[in-house]
């Protein structure tokens, strides 16, 4: 057994299967490559799901994550601390908001906004108790845990983790009529990924998210913009929303908040809407600590310079352009996407999005497939154009 080996299998007998990795065991990372334990190189395609959108050890996130360990790293939220402010108005800022509640993963934040549109709906919107309902997207994905999964369309992420939670209605996904009938007096947000990234990085038709915005503000409804993974850079705008002037009543933002060196989360709105908890209502240890608010000051800092967001618009055309050859020669079937982002459906001829998934890691090349015949490709922002060629290439010639 080689080092690869031996560490997969020790993995496999000591952690649960809730995973099917690809067999590559990185030891190290610098931008947008990896090498692993047997010191072969891999140009990263996936950034950790967009949580590295600014590469691997960003030297300006590693610098501002090194200083912060030097001062201190954890107060909790039964202190201040000097970090914490700036963090909040500069996020908000950034979002065109007010206030921020500062969790650590994904899903914590997606609770979070869950929480902030039901008391939300029962405190302003005077909504009757128990009644709260929050209208969802079939194909979503929104995190992990049990209210997350309890609206979820897909039979693995909800099979035997009942009973689910109740109050939250599903309807397909770009599928205007079906969200107005969705609608009643009773729902206090309407909760969508902008781009459905684990589905597929799907695009909803032209003009359903200005719909969406006008059908909730309308029905005095909470616009909440799942943001985690089409946010912060990735499609080209600083949010996905953007591409559709549409700016949403709450955005829910992680991954690359962090810049890929520790978990930052947060839900960011109005002061009329994170205004409505008091002391003791919500809360999370680790939400919001100096290091976390360190690093994120850093992307923060990035993001308001705009060149991310143009790297990624220029980048991704030139994806764009090279993918759309897949389906002219017929080899993919569907490519979808916006900005440095793609979903690609390989036609079956070809293999399954896991076959390609392994072949392009046995030229270097580190993707992952979603959803059988599905590749996703979201390289670091920061990758160079002649990296993108390369991978692309080795794409090409695993489709041939
Ligand atoms: N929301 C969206 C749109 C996501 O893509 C993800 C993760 O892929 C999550 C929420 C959950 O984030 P986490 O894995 O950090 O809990």
């Amino acid at each position: 057994m080689n080092a690869t080996e031996k560490l997969i299998a020790s993995a496999e007998a000591h952690t649960a299967h809730t995973y099917h990795p690809l067999p590559v065991v990185v030891a190290t990372a610098d931008g947008a490559w990896l090498t692993d334990v047997e010191g072969r190189r891999y140009l990263d395609l996936l950034a950790g799901y967009s949580a590295l959108n600014f590469g691997h050890r960003n030297r300006r996130l590693v610098d501002a994550a090194t200083a912060q360990l030097e001062r201190v790293t954890l107060t909790s939220r039964a202190f201040h601390h000097d970090r914490f402010a700036a963090f909040c108005s500069e996020l908000a800022e950034l979002c065109g908001m007010e206030m921020v509640l500062p969790m650590n993963t994904g899903a914590e934040a997606v609770e979070t906004a869950v929480k902030t549109a039901r008391k939300w709906g029962y405190r302003v919107k005077g909504v009757p108790a128990e009644m709260a309902k929050i209208v969802v997207a079939g194909n979503n994905f929104h995190g992990r845990t049990t209210t997350l999964i309890s609206f979820s369309t897909d039979p693995e992420a909800r099979a035997d983790y009942g009973p689910y939670t109740p109050g939250f209605e599903i309807v397909p996904f770009g599928d205007l009529t079906a969200m107005r009938a969705a609608v009643t007096e009773n729902t206090v947000a309407v909760l969508l990924e902008p781009i459905q990234g684990e589905a597929g990085v799907l695009v909803p038709p032209a003009g359903y998210l200005p719909a969406v915005r006008e059908l909730t503000r309308e029905r005095n409804v909470l616009f909440v913009a799942d943001e985690i993974q089409s946010g912060l850079g990735r499609t080209g705008r600083t949010f996905a929303c953007e591409h559709e002037n549409v700016v949403p009543d709450v955005y829910v933002l992680g991954k690359a908040l962090g810049g890929g060196v520790v978990p930052v989360s947060a839900v960011v709105s109005s002061a009329e809407i994170l205004g409505v908890f008091r002391p003791g209502e919500h809360g999370s240890t680790f939400g919001g600590n100096p290091l976390a608010c360190a690093v994120a000051l850093e992307v923060i800092a990035m993001l308001r310079t705009g060149e991310y967001q143009a790297g990624a618009t220029e980048l991704g055309a030139r994806l764009h352009r090279e993918l759309r050859k897949l389906t002219d020669t017929g080899r993919a079937t569907a490519v979808r996407g916006r900005g440095l982002w793609a979903g690609v459906d390989i036609a079956p001829a070809h293999g399954t999005g896991r076959e390609i998934s392994e072949k392009l890691m046995h030229r270097g090349v580190l993707v992952k497939d979603t959803h059988g015949p599905t590749i996703r490709i979201a390289p670091p922002l920061v990758i160079s154009e002649e990296d993108l060629d390369w991978g692309l290439a080795q794409l090409d010639a695993v489709v041939r």
